[in-house]
C-alpha cells in the first residue's frame, strides 16, 4: 500500500516524502482511511509504530487556513507534546497557513497566549495547560473539528482523567474523536462509550508488536554487580546510543551519577526532574552528546529518541508489556538492535513469563570478563587506528614525532601512544568481579538443576494465590507483600514471584501456606479495596 492510495493532498504527500516515509506503517494503513472519512477511532499499537502520522495526516488534511482552532491533540507530557507538534509541522510543512502550537506547563504562559492570539489551527498540549488556557479564555474550541487523545493510557496513569473529561466536555458535540494508546484498558473503553460515536477499533496484533530484529539476552548476576556489568557491556558492545531502564526514579539518579563518574556521557530522565532539566537532557540527546540515557518507563514512554542500538533492562520491568515497550526502542526500521536484561535471583521466574508472553527467545549470556572487555576494546582501537591511517595524511604528526623516532624503535613509540590513549580514554574504571574474573562464570542455575525443570515449568504449573485486583487498581508488589504479612502472617521471604496483571494478581507461595493464605486474605482490604482471593491452578 502507498500513501498516495489515500485521499491526501499533494502538499501532505510532499511532506511525507521529505520525511522519508516510503510506505504506511500497519497502524497507518488501518487508521488513515477511517479517520479521513470522518469516523471516530480507537487505535492500539506499540510505541514507535507511527501513531502520530496515523492521526496527524488526517488532522492536517481536514484543517483549513481559517484562523480558528480546529484540531486538539492531548499528550501526557511536555516532551511528547513538543515531539508530536514537530512531527505535525514536518508533515504539514507544505500546507501553507496552517500553524501547529504546542502548549504545556513549565513554560511561560504569556508567550503561549500571544501565540494563540496570532492564530494556530492545531493545538498539541498537556491536559493541565490546556485546562489553564480554557479557564483563562485564551483557547476557544467553538470551531474545533477533531480531538485526539495520544498515549491515552499514559494520561490515565498520570491522573489526568478528570482534566481530560473537563476538556472533552467543553468541545463541540459535533466533532471527530480519536484515541491512541499502547494498551487498551478499562478507562479507555469507558471514555470511548462516553465520548465516541460508533468508533472503529484498530488493533495492531501483538505479533507485529514485537521484537523481530532484536537480539535479546539475559545475564544473571548479583544485585551489587549491576553497574560494573553494565559498564562492561557498554565497553564491549560500544553502542552509539544506549537506553537503560530502571524501575525507580532514585535508581535512575544513582545510576546516572555512577556512570558519569566512570566517565560515560550519561544522562537521566524521570518525572521528578524540573522541566528545564528535562529539556536539557532531550537537547543533548538530539545533538548526540549523550551516549547512555537512563530512564524510567514513564519518562521514556512514547519519546521518539531515534536510533538506539542497545537497550538494557537494568531492572527487569514489572510487567511483560513494559518489556516489549522498552526493547522496542531498539531495532527500529529494519536495523538490528540488542537488548540485555539483568536478572537477579527471583527475576528469573519473571523473565520466563516474559518469554512466554512475547514468544521470543531470550538467550542467557555469561557475564563479560575483564579479559573479554579488554580484548574488545583492543579490537576496536585497532579498527579506529586503521581508519585514522586510511583517512589522514599524518605528515604533521610524523614530523612532530621525528625527534623521538630517531632514538626509539617506531613500534615502541606506537605502543606508548596506545598506553597514553588508553589512559586518556577508558576503562581504568572497571572493578574486578571476583567470581567472574577469577573463578567460574557466574550462573545461578543451581535451583533449576535441583528440580530438573526450568523455572517457567515450575511456576506456571504450580497453584498460586489469585487476587481479584491488579495494576489498574493500584496494586503493586509492596502492598501485596504487606497484606500477606499483616493478614496471613506470611513473612516476605516465603513469597515467590508476584505477577501483577491489569485486573488481577497471581502470587507464588509455598504449597503448605496457600490454603491458609486464601482463607485469611479473602474479603480483607488491600489499598482500601476489599479483595476476593482464591486458589489459581493452571497456566497464566
Ligand atoms: P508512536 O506514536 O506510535 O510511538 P511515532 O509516531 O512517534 O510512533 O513514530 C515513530 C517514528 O517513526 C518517528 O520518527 C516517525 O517519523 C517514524 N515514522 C512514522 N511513520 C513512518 C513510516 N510510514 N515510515 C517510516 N517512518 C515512519
Ligand atoms: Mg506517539
Amino acid at each position: 500500500m502507498n500513501f498516495s492510495d489515500f485521499s491526501l493532498s499533494k502538499a501532505l504527500l510532499k511532506g511525507i516524502g521529505d520525511k522519508g516515509f516510503t510506505s504506511p506503517s500497519p497502524i497507518q494503513e488501518e487508521a488513515l482511511g477511517p479517520i479521513l472519512e470522518g469516523q471516530d477511532l480507537v487505535g492500539q499499537a506499540q510505541t514507535g509504530t507511527g501513531k502520530t502520522a496515523a492521526f496527524g495526516l488526517p488532522l492536517l488534511e481536514k484543517t483549513s487556513k481559517k484562523k480558528q482552532v480546529q484540531g486538539l491533540v492531548l499528550c501526557p507530557t511536555r516532551e511528547l507534546s513538543i515531539q508530536v507538534a514537530r512531527e505535525l509541522e514536518d508533515l504539514g510543512k507544505y500546507k501553507k497557513g496552517v500553524r501547529v502550537l504546542a502548549v504545556y506547563g513549565g513554560a511561560p504562559i504569556g508567550k503561549q497566549i500571544q501565540a494563540l492570539r496570532e492564530g494556530a489551527q492545531i493545538i498539541v498540549g498537556t491536559p493541565g495547560r490546556v485546562m489553564d488556557h480554557l479557564r483563562r479564555g485564551t483557547l476557544n474550541f467553538s470551531a474545533l473539528k477533531m480531538v485526539v487523545l495520544d498515549e491515552a493510557d499514559e494520561m490515565f496513569d498520570m491522573g489526568f482523567r478528570e482534566d481530560m473529561k473537563t476538556i472533552l466536555d467543553q468541545t463541540p458535540k459535533k466533532r471527530q474523536t480519536c484515541f491512541f494508546s499502547a494498551t487498551l484498558g478499562q478507562e479507555i473503553r469507558e471514555f470511548s462509550k462516553l465520548y465516541q460515536k460508533n468508533p472503529h477499533w484498530v488493533k495492531i496484533q501483538k505479533k507485529d508488536l514485537t521484537v523481530e530484529g532484536i537480539d535479546q539476552y539475559y545475564l544473571e548476576m548479583e544485585a551489587k554487580m549491576k553497574t560494573e556489568v553494565l559498564s562492561r557491556l557498554l565497553d564491549l558492545e560500544d553502542p552509539r546510543l544506549a537506553m537503560v531502564f530502571c524501575n525507580t526514579k532514585r535508581q535512575v539518579d544513582r545510576l546516572t551519577r555512577d556512570l558519569t563518574r566512570r566517565g560515560y556521557h550519561a544522562d537521566g530522565l524521570h518525572g521528578d526532574l524540573k522541566q528545564t532539566q528535562r529539556d536539557n537532557v532531550m537537547n543533548k540527546f538530539r545533538q548526540g552528546t549523550v551516549e547512555v540515557l537512563v530512564a524510567t518507563d514513564v519518562a521514556a514512554r512514547g519519546l521518539d529518541v531515534g536510533a538506539v542500538d542497545m537497550v538494557v533492562n537494568y531492572d527487569l520491568p514489572q510487567d511483560q508489556e513494559a518489556y516489549v515497550h522498552r526493547i522496542g526502542r531498539t531495532g527500529r526500521a529494519g536495523k538490528t538492535g540488542q537488548a540485555f536484561s539483568f536478572v537477579v535471583g527471583r527475576d528469573i521466574y519473571h523473565l520466563e513469563e516474559i518469554m512466554a508472553y512475547t514468544k521470543a527467545h531470550i538467550e542467557g549470556r555469561d557475564l563479560p570478563t575483564l579479559k573479554e572487555v579488554e580484548a574488545g576494546i583492543q579490537e576496536r582501537t585497532l579498527r579506529e587506528l586503521g581508519r585514522v591511517l586510511k583517512d589522514n595524511q599524518l605528515d604533521q604528526e610524523i614530523q612532530s614525532l621525528a625527534p623521538l623516532l630517531k632514538r626509539e624503535d617506531p613500534s615502541r613509540v606506537a605502543a606508548a601512544l596506545l598506553v597514553l590513549y588508553g589512559q586518556k580514554n577508558q576503562e581504568t574504571h572497571h572493578q574486578a568481579l571476583d567470581r567472574v574474573d577469577y573463578g567460574k562464570p557466574f550462573r545461578s542455575t543451581s535451583r533449576r538443576k535441583k528440580s530438573g525443570k526450568t523455572p517457567h515449568e515450575r511456576t506456571s504449573g504450580a497453584p498460586k494465590l489469585w487476587i481479584n485486583r491488579g495494576r489498574l487498581d493500584g496494586i503493586n508488589p509492596k502492598v501485596v507483600l504487606a497484606a500477606l504479612h499483616s493478614e496471613a502472617g506470611i513473612p516476605k521471604n516465603q513469597v515467590g514471584n508476584i505477577l501483577i496483571k491489569e485486573g488481577h494478581t497471581l502470587v507464588d507461595l509455598p504449597p503448605r501456606l496457600l490454603k491458609e493464605s486464601v482463607k485469611k486474605l479473602n474479603g480483607k482490604k488491600i489499598r482500601g479495596q476489599r479483595v476476593r482471593v482464591d486458589l489459581f491452578k493452571g497456566k497464566n
